[in-house]
């Protein structure tokens, strides 16, 4: 018996890095996966692909119930979807500031607001967050990103109180610099990304960049079973940045 043998899962932003990897985790460990994804072209049959912009009211509300219809039920929902945003708190205009919000933040609300209906009739409900290390750690040239991450650990504690008597477990995983395809593509801009990747990974704690299945795995260990009495946490995955 597998642990998550049974259970129907969504993953955004499950077409790549760590949503990827985690959906290829929880399906290896019994779940029936579906991604949601903005271009879900190269999604492999053994998961549910379903297109989403998780900033798409309709869309993501249309999109959770494609997942019920297609699964038959939810019980664990992965709310990763997330973009990046570089700068100072004055490098972005207020409608990038929306731009990003309405990402990072408002869709995982409503990724969450959709969900909640059928979790609620699941006997192992659960939802991670993946926040970030941006959250915790004052990082020069990551105000917006910083922020949205932020609230979504203050979102996290405050579902996890809401929804605990309802049997719904909510935690988040706050990733340090990981080696995923949003990465590569920064690297990809400098001068030699090879000698960037290595400078990179030698400024973190550990010496090097957290990896997508790293923080799979955590957010495994937190959907499932294993993590029963656990909710309204913040795990960390971050190489030791908190000690810095
Ligand atoms: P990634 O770019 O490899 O994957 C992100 C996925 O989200 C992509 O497939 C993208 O298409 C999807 N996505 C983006 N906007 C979307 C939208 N509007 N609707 C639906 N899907 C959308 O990035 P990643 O590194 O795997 O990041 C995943 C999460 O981890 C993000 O929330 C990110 O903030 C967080 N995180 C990443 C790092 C890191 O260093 N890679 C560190 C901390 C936290």
């Amino acid at each position: 018996m597998k642990e998550f043998d049974g259970l129907a899962a969504i993953v955004t932003g499950g077409a790549s890095g760590i949503g990827l990897a985690t959906a290829r985790l929880l399906a290896e460990r019994g779940a029936r996966v579906a991604v949601l994804d903005l271009n879900v072209d190269g999604i492999g049959p053994e998961f549910l692909a379903v297109q989403c912009d998780v900033t798409d009211d309709a869309g993501v509300t249309a999109a959770v119930a494609a997942v019920e219809r297609g699964l038959g039920r939810l019980d664990v929902v992965i709310n990763n979807a997330g973009i990046g945003a570089q700068g100072a708190v004055e490098a972005n205009d207020l409608d990038e500031w929306r731009r990003v919000l309405d990402v990072n933040l408002l869709g995982v609300v409503r990724v969450a607001r959709a969900s909640l209906p059928a979790l609620r009739a699941s006997p192992a409900a659960s939802m991670v967050i993946t926040s970030s290390m941006a959250a915790t750690v004052g990082l020069p040239q990551r105000a917006l990103y910083s922020a949205t991450k932020g609230a979504l650990l203050s979102l996290t504690l405050a579902m996890a109180a809401d929804h605990v008597h309802e049997g719904i477990r909510v935690n988040c995983v706050a990733p340090g610099t990981a080696d995923t395809p949003w990465v590569q593509r920064l690297l990809a801009r400098a001068a030699d990304p090879v000698a960037e990747l290595a400078a990179l990974g030698a400024r973190q704690p550990i010496g090097r960049l957290v990896s997508a299945p790293e923080v799979a795995e955590a957010i495994c260990y937190l959907a499932g079973p294993r993590s029963a009495s656990t909710t309204g946490t913040v795990l960390p995955v971050d190489g030791g940045a908190q000690s810095l």
